[in-house]
């Protein structure tokens, strides 16, 4: 691994029993403050993004990375959102986490037909996220042209659920 990704895997900070007891967060929060830190990583995502023609960030933490990203790539940037938030919805998806279900919603008249999306996020878990987040961008008759994540949580094998697809990772643990 290279310097720069090595001070940035240093960066992420692990909460023990967060959200839930047994569950190791890995917090972005010092490492998207870190000016040098978010440039790394906001650089190496870039690198990977060329044949994209929009950002789609998931809400939240993939909002921070997915706008500089698209910034930085020339692009757009769709934000795939939570439930309750949007004033008109494309389409709806819910899926399954660890533990419960969740949801996230696509703005009507933010992602054109045929265009190739960028998926970003911080973390890849089980990979339920992006994957729900994968399928409304093909809903919209979409492409997805690779998912990009800071973060991979190995034993997870959220790689697995998301096979065929381009999974790129600054960091696996
Ligand atoms: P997933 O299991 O891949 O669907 O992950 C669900 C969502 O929760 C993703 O948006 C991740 O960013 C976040 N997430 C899941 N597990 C963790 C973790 N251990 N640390 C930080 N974020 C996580």
């Amino acid at each position: 691994m290279s310097p720069e990704l090595e001070r940035v895997s240093g960066l992420i900070r692990e909460v023990a029993d967060f959200p839930q007891p047994g569950v190791l967060f890995r917090d972005l929060s010092p490492l998207l403050a870190d000016a040098e830190g978010f440039r790394v990583v906001v650089e190496e995502m870039a690198a990977h993004g060329a044949d994209a023609d929009v950002v789609v960030g998931i809400e939240a933490r993939g909002f921070l990375l997915g706008a500089a990203l698209a910034l930085r790539l020339g692009l757009g940037v769709v934000g795939v959102r939570k439930p309750g938030k949007l004033p008109a919805v494309a389409h709806r998806i819910d899926y399954a986490l660890e533990y419960g279900t969740a949801t996230l919603e696509l703005p009507e008249a933010a992602l054109r037909p045929g265009s190739r999306a960028l998926v970003v996020d911080d973390v890849l878990a089980t990979g339920g996220t992006v994957e729900a987040a994968c399928a409304l961008v093909e809903h919209a008759e979409a492409e997805v042209s690779a998912v990009s994540v800071v973060m991979e949580l190995a034993a997870l094998n959220g790689r697995g659920r998301l096979a065929g697809r381009k999974v790129r990772s600054l960091l696996t643990v």
